[in-house]
Order: structure tokens, then sequence, then C-alpha cells
């Protein structure tokens, strides 16, 4: 198996020499356990926290160990009648080229129902945290205004997507103009602003006259804090993620103090609720694949890939993912399809 490996604890960007590649035999197979072969892997914003010691909801990746990540696979030697030689799964065998796993680690996967690699992004975790974080706390309802960054990638198209479906208008906010004019022509934002550019905070507020219902934090900074001063009385905020911050070494000048920020809270009557999507599995995991499901067949929700050639590019590509490089769910194309 080729192995990418965490040689160093990244400080600030993670640095190729941060990390090894080699190859290691794959052991034999036990009673139940499956020889899985890499297709894809799923490159996430999370894994900067898995590469790093600080505390966390989930413990780091320990020196010397693979990389952890989500990986669509085919079953290439079975010791389990539930997963024959050919199954396509889902498994959690990171960044590498072959595992050998227990086969019920792993979900049976039908390339008939939806493409292999969307079981990663859009009918995946990513799909699903748009879905759970919306609904369960954002709770958009018809006519309001929903607010997302990073609105190009799976979490924030979906959210925008998502929250059409229920009647509100959605407005999208990512870096770059290609990157805005898919947020407009591909996934149908209402509105579509660069957080880029010089005018942002005025172009945010032409684009929510009204104010913002839900804000779904997926990035905090900068562009966080703008759409935060713009909350309606009784907005919800679920926060998802703080991509922004995640290579930080230290805090960012000129930052808004946590007063400024609960002064906001109180006078506005906002709740603000953090989650992680496992939190969700198992009460809304099965209403997500019907009904995510059935809008990606019926074209309600769109869906957009950046698939990356081979594991030996993965450090470089997962760079990206934290600077915006990617356009669409970010996957490393480790083995054939
Ligand atoms: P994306 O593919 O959207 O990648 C992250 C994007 O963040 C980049 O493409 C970039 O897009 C944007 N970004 C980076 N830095 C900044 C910045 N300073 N200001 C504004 N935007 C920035 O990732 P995902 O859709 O996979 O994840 C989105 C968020 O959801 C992340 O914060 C992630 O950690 C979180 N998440 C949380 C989960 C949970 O359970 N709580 C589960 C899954 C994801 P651009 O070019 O537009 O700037």
């Amino acid at each position: 198996s080729t192995q990418v490996r965490l040689a160093r604890r990244p400080v600030g960007e993670p640095a190729d020499s941060d990390f090894t590649i080699d190859t290691a035999e794959v052991p034999a197979l036990g009673d139940g356990d499956v020889l899985l072969r890499t297709i894809y892997l799923s490159l996430d914003p999370y894994m900067r926290g898995r590469m790093s010691d600080a505390k966390s909801y989930a413990a780091p990746v320990e020196l010397g160990d693979v990389m952890v990540g989500s990986t669509v696979c085919e079953v290439v030697e079975s010791n389990a009648e539930s997963r024959p030689v050919g199954t396509y799964v889902l498994a959690f065998t990171g960044w590498q080229s072959h595992a050998v796993v227990p086969a019920r680690q792993t979900r049976r996967l039908d390339p008939a129902t939806a493409p292999i690699s969307t079981a990663l992004g859009v009918l995946g975790m990513p799909g699903f945290t748009a879905y759970a974080g919306l609904l369960q706390i954002g709770k958009p309802q018809e006519g309001e205004t929903v607010v997302v960054a990073a609105a190009a990638g799976p979490v924030g198209s979906a959210v925008g997507q998502i929250a059409r479906a229920k009647g509100a208008r959605a407005v999208g906010i990512a870096g770059g103009a290609e990157k805005v004019k898919i947020l407009r022509d591909v996934y149908g934002f209402d509105e579509a602003i660069d957080h880029r550019s010089p005018e942002f905070a005025a172009e945010l507020k032409a684009a929510t006259p009204d104010g913002v219902d839900v804000y779904f934090e997926n990035v905090a900074g900068t562009v966080g804090e703008a759409v935060v001063r713009r909350m309606n009385t009784y907005g919800r905020i679920p926060v998802c993620g703080l991509v922004a911050d995640y290579n930080a070494t230290e805090p960012r000048e000129g930052a808004e103090p946590g007063p400024a920020l609960l002064r906001r809270v109180l006078t506005k009557s906002l709740t603000i609720r953090g989650f992680i999507q496992d939190e969700f599995v198992a009460e809304h995991h099965a209403d997500f694949l019907r009904e995510m499901g059935g809008w990606v067949g019926a074209g309600t929700v769109q869906y957009r890939e950046d698939v990356v050639d081979g594991l030996e590019n993965a450090v470089d590509a997962f760079r990206g993912l934290l600077t915006g490089r990617n356009v669409g769910k970010l996957l490393v194309q480790v083995g054939e399809d």
C-alpha cells in the first residue's frame, strides 16, 4: 500500500516535509475482513485539526501514522459474505492506496443510484453537515435571508440550495470572480459576493437589504464579523467551521473581542450554536439520504467536484483547500474508477 504519513506537526500552512510517502505490505485478512483498493480520498478542512495536537473534539493523528480520511473503495479480496469482491464501499481508510478493515466498518454503495464519488460530497459528510446544521439549527423560514461563506464548497453550496428549496433567499460568499459566477449560474444563489472585493462590506449590505436571518458560519475571520453585524433580531447562527483560522498561529489583529459579540447576541436576541455533524447522524441521516438523494436525482441540488490525481499530490491539494484553490468538493483520485 502507498501511504501518506504525518512526520511532523505543521506550524501554519502544512509543508511537504511534514509528511512522508512510502509503501507498506498489506496485512493478511482476518475473519470478516476485506481488502480495499482506494478509488477516491476525500480532503476536508477538519484534517488540519488532526495534524495538530491542540485540544479538539477528536484525537490528533499520531506522528508516524497514516493520515486519516474518508475514502470510496472497491473490495478486491473478501472474507465477508456481505461485501463480495467488486463491491464499492464508503470507508475511513485514510491517505493510502490499500487497506484491510473489518467489513462492518464500511458502507455499501450502489453505483446505479448515484456516482460513487458523491458519497464523499453532496451525498456524504459535507452534504449532511449542510442539511443537518441548516435545518436543525438555522431553521430557515420562507422569505428569510440565509447567508453562507465558502459557498462554492460542498458544505456551502448545499446550504444555499437547501435554503432555496425551503423557500428562503440565499446569499453566497466566495473568493474570486470564477466562484461568484458559479454561485449564481450553477447553484442558483439569489446573490453572490466576492469576499476579496475591497467593497465587500458595502456589497454584503446591498445583497442583504432586509438583514440576515440565518448565518451559516463556515469561515469566521473578517467575513464572519461582517455578516454578524447584519443579523436581524432572533437570527440564528449555526457554527459549522472556522476555516479562515485553521492555519493561524496567533489571533488576528483587529479581531472583534468576545464582549462585543455578546452585546450583539443580547441586543438582537441571537442564537449561536456550534455543532459537529455526528451528533445528528442517528436521528437525521436516513432522512438526509432520502431527501437529498431525491434533490440530487431531480437536479434541484447541483454539485461540483475538483479531482486531483494521485496521492503524491494530496498535501499540495490540501494546502489549496485552506486557501480556496479548490472549486467544488476536493477529492484525490487514488486509483481508477
Ligand atoms: P470547502 O471546500 O468550502 O473549502 C474551504 C473554503 O473556505 C475554501 O475553498 C475557501 O473558499 C474558503 N476560505 C478559506 N479561507 C477563507 C477566508 N479567510 N475567508 C473566507 N473564506 C475562506 O470546504 P467544506 O465545504 O468541506 O467545509 C466548509 C466548512 O465546514 C469548513 O469550515 C469545515 O471545517 C466545516 N465543516 C464542519 C463540519 C462539522 O461537523 N461541524 C463538517 C464538515 C465541514 P473561497 O475561495 O470561497 O474563499
